[in-house]
Order: C-alpha cells, then structure tokens, then sequence
C-alpha cells in the first residue's frame, strides 16, 4: 500500500512559515500585496480565486481582486496590467486563466513585469528556469518538487514520465525534473502507447484532466505517482486523473485528490509573493544606496 503524500499538511506547514516572514516584513513597514485578476466568470475560477484570497488572509498578504467583464479586450486587459506594473505597493500580480478567447493569454503574460510574476509565466521566468537560473517557478510544478523534497524522493537518475505538456504543469516540469537530474518523458494527446511509457517510470506525473485515467496495469510496483487533475464529477466529487483506490494499492508514494497537489500550488504562490516582496524591497533599497553615494 502506498504511503499518501499529504498536501494539505505540507501547505500548512509552509503557510505557517511563511506567516511568520510576513510578519518580519510588516515590522519593517512592508505590506505584501498580490493583485489578481480575473477576466469573465468562469465558475472554477470563482473557486480558485476565492482560496487565494483566503490563503492571503491567513498569512497576512494584502489582496486585491480585479474583476472584469467576459468583453474586454486585449487593449483594456494589458492597460490593467500596464497600470498594476507601475504600482509600487503591489508586489505580485496573477491573471487566472482561462480567460475569455478573443484574449491573447500569452501577450497578457508578457505584459507582467517580471519582478511581480509571482505565476512564473512570463518568457523571463520560463527562459531563467529553462537555464537553471534562480527564478519565479509556476506554482504547482513548484509545488510539486517541494513534495518530492520533503518525502525524500530523489530523482537522480530515475525514469520520470509526465502525462501533459502545458505552458503552466508539464512543461516547467519538464524542467524541475531535469534539473534534479532525472530522465524525462513527456506525453500528451498525441503520444502512441502511452502505456508503454508510463509502465517503465519510477515516478508518473499526471497533469492531462481526465478523471482517474491512470490505471493501475499503467504503473510498475513501486512507482511514485503524482496527481496533479482535478475533475469534478456529476455528483460534485473532485477526482484526480489516477484511479486513487486501485492505484494506491502498487504505488510507494500517492498523492490524493483534493488534498494533494492543489493546496501545495497556492501555498507556493504565497511563497512566490513574499519572495517577490522582499527582491524588490531589496532591489529598491540598493537602488537608494547607489543613488546616495553618488
Ligand atoms: P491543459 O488542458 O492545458 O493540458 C492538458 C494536457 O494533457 C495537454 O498537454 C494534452 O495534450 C494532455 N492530454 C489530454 N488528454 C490526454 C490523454 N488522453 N492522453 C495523454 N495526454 C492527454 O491542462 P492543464 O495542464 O492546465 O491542467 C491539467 C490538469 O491539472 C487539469 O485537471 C487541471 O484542472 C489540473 N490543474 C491542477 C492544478 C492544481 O493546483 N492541482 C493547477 C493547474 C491545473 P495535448 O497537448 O496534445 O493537447
């Protein structure tokens, strides 16, 4: 039987700490501050914005939403940004997604300036991980690999096979993945035997959403698997894209669906905002010291 990565555990325990940097920060007179924005009314969404929020309360993070309509366009969506870029007590900024399709989202990623890409989406921040340089990582592949970190789970050398190949889950994945030097697979709608793949991986990440489609005959003995969907159900239930009771039974490690992956990606978020808070804290006070000197 598998032993169950708790996410909701984790999270706490990051949230906790990181509560603690919050309140060193506010005795210096820092306030951090997340500003999210959110196009049209997409009811995930409602969901997913609503436990940021809550998450930024716990921890102290001030919280601004920007909600607008399911017609803007593009020009009105980057002069919000444009605005949200200019604005020094903001220091991080989110645009959910999806937003409506006469948006561009990857020019909307473009326009964050990157000390505020707290969601690691902007071409800076993937460029930087891409070459191993410290950077803003997407929140749920950061997430991810702080699991692996605080299980123990060493990827050198081990066969990693990735269900999805998305600009914000697979492909930063990609990434993390073979910085800790593991060998990389990646598969997708596209992918022929797939099975055949995932039969072989020491470690199986499963970011596609399609409810509990990885099976138990698609893993070895003993292979750890991450689930990273989240599918809601007729009934309402939330199920992962791992068949969770089956599989549990040939895994060394799982994660659960809801209570896995999910509060790890917010509580990286909070990190990446606090993160954000003191760079440019410090990039603004160097700023001050080399004006003064001159
Ligand atoms: P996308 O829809 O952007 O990407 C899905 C990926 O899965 C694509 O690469 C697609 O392939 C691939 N795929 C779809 N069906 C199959 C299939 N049958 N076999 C193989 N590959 C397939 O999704 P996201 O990456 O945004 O999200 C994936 C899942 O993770 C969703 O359930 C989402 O809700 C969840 N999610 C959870 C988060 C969390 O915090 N836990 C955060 C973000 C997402 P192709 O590229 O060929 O189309």
């Amino acid at each position: 039987m598998a032993k169950i990565i708790d996410g909701k555990e984790l999270a706490k325990k990051i949230r906790q700490n990181l509560k603690i940097e919050c309140d060193e920060l506010k005795e210096k007179g820092i306030t951090p501050k997340l500003a999210v924005i959110m196009v049209g009314d997409n009811a995930a969404s409602k969901v997913y914005v609503k436990n940021k929020s809550k998450a930024c309360n716990e921890i102290g993070i001030e919280y601004q939403e920007y909600i607008l309509g399911n017609e803007t366009t593009q020009k009105e969506l980057l002069d919000l940004i444009k605005e949200l870029n200019k604005k020094e007590e903001i220091n991080g900024i989110l645009l959910q997604s999806p937003i409506p399709t006469q948006l561009n989202i990857n020019e909307a990623f473009k326009t964050i300036t990157y000390s505020k890409d707290v969601d690691g989406f902007t071409p800076s921040s993937v460029g930087k991980l891409c070459i191993g340089e410290e950077t803003f990582i997407s929140c749920t592949p950061y997430g991810v690999m702080k699991m692996f970190e605080e299980y123990n789970i060493d990827l050198n050398g081990k066969d990693v096979v990735i269900l999805g190949r998305s600009n914000i889950v697979g492909k930063p994945l990609i990434q993390c993945c073979l910085q800790k030097n593991a060998t990389v697979t990646v598969c997708h709608s596209k992918t022929k035997n797939l099975k055949d793949h995932t039969k072989r991986a020491d470690v199986i990440i499963a970011a596609i959403g399609q409810s509990k489609f990885v099976k138990e005959d698609m893993i070895k003995e003993g292979a750890v698997v991450i689930d990273v969907g989240i599918n809601r159900s007729e009934d309402g239930k939330l199920t992962g894209d791992v068949d969770f009771e089956n599989v549990q039974k040939k895994a060394s490690y799982i994660t659960p669906v809801p209570g896995g992956v999910g509060p790890m990606t917010i509580a990286m978020l909070m990190n990446n905002v606090i993160q954000a808070t003191k760079e440019q804290y410090k990039a603004k006070n160097n700023y001050k010291l080399i004006y003064q000197y001159k």
